[in-house]
Formats: C-alpha cells, structure tokens, sequence
C-alpha cells in the first residue's frame, strides 16, 4: 500500500463516533474526571442519563440527569427507549437509546458514566465502545470524598460503600483502568486513551 492511499483511507475513517464507558463506584471522581475531559474535548459530550433518584439541592433536571417518577421510567422501560438501564442503590437509572444513536452518528464520540451492570449492558451490543474502570486510590479516600461531596445521608454513604466492593469486583472486565488518586495524572491517563482510541484503524 503506498502512503497516499494508507493516508488517504484513514482519513476516510467512518464518521461514526465512539462511546467511552466510565464505571467505578460512586465517589471515585467519574463526575469530576468528564467535566474536565469536556473541557480538553470539546467535541466531546456526556450523555445525561435518566433515573427515578431524589433530585439533589443542586442538582439541575436536563443537565445533571432527567429526574422521572418510577411510572415513567418503567413507561421507557417498556417502549424500549433505553440503551441499557439497571438498579444501582436501590433507584432505576437508564441511558437514551436514541440521543446516543443520533449523537453517534453526527461524528460524536460519548461519554457514558454507567454502572458495571449497564456497562455489561453496553458491551453486550455491538457498538464501538471502550470501557474504563475509575478506581479510587483506597477504600478510606473513598469514604472521604463521598463525606466531602455532603451528598448523601450516612446510610446512603454506606450503601454506596457497600456497592463499591461489588463494583470493583467487575473493574477486570473493562479494558483500561484509571487510580484516581492524583487529579491531573487521572485526567491525562484518560485523555491518553481517548487520543489512543481516535488513532485505531
Ligand atoms: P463520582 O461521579 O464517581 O460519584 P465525583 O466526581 O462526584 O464521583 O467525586 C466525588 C468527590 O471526590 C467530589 O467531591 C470530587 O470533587 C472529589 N474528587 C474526585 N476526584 C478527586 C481527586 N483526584 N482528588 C481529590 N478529590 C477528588
Ligand atoms: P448518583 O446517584 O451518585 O448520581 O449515581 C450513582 C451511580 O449510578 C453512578 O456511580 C453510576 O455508576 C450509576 N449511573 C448513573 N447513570 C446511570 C445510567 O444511565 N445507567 C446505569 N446503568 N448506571 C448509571
């Protein structure tokens, strides 16, 4: 193949753009890791997932997520509008089949911050997806960073701690893994891979 031509196809590359999976349990900096990466990409966007959680003081409905009652929810459940959807601390939480969809096919690549059951999900179908695991750096800065955020109640923190060592069980499965420990170097782990995967053939 001469270099013209091998230049040539790649640039030809289907516009299709590519999901990026970010699981890890809560607390671990998955919400604080996309923000920054939106800021590096800017081509880059965040799909608002959908959930039937208790709206939190600060928490916008449309950006931070689309706030539902469980009747709604299950109303998409049923009319299939989810990508995948699953029970994460005892609430439904869904990613939209049809913004992903169109999103993709605009060029988009999408970041999809999920729990490892709808990460299983996504893996499942065959889409171009690539999934990273954000760790935190030990089980005591994760209580740390859960009590800092002043989210949850401390029977919700300790549900969340609860679920972290299912969910890290899962971190194996996923392609890449990031030790959120020091911020900047988790931020450039991640935009690394993104490059990484813009670079595949
Ligand atoms: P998640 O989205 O995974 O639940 P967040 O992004 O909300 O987690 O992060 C949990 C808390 O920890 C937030 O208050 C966030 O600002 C803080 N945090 C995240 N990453 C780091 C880090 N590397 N160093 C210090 N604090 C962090
Ligand atoms: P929180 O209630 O702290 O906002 O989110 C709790 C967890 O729910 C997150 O850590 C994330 O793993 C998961 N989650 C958020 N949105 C979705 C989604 O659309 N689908 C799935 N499967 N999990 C989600």
């Amino acid at each position: 193949m001469k270099l013209e031509q091998l230049i040539a196809e790649y640039r030809q590359k289907p516009s299709q753009g590519r999901i990026f999976i970010l699981s890890g349990p809560s607390g671990a900096g998955k919400t604080l890791l996309s923000r920054k990466i939106l800021t590096l990409f800017p081509d880059m966007l965040l799909s608002v997932s959908y959930t039937t959680r208790k709206q939190r003081p600060q928490e916008v409905d449309g950006r931070d997520y689309f706030f539902l009652t469980p009747e709604d929810f299950q109303r998409k459940i049923d009319q299939g509008d989810f990508l995948e959807w699953a029970i994460v601390h005892g609430q439904k939480y869904g990613t939209c089949r049809k913004w992903v969809t169109e999103k993709l096919n605009q060029g988009h690549d999408v970041i999809l911050e999920i729990d490892v059951q709808g990460a299983e999900q996504v893996q499942r179908q065959n889409l171009p997806a690539c999934s990273i695991f954000v760790a935190p750096p030990s089980m005591e800065i994760l209580l740390r960073r859960l009590k800092g955020r002043k989210n949850e109640a401390e029977m919700d923190i300790a549900k969340r701690l609860k679920n972290a060592e299912a969910e890290i069980q899962k971190a194996p499965d996923y392609q890449y893994l990031i030790i959120n420990d020091v911020l900047s170097e988790a931020v450039e782990q991640l935009a690394s891979i993104i490059r990484a995967q813009r670079c595949r053939l």
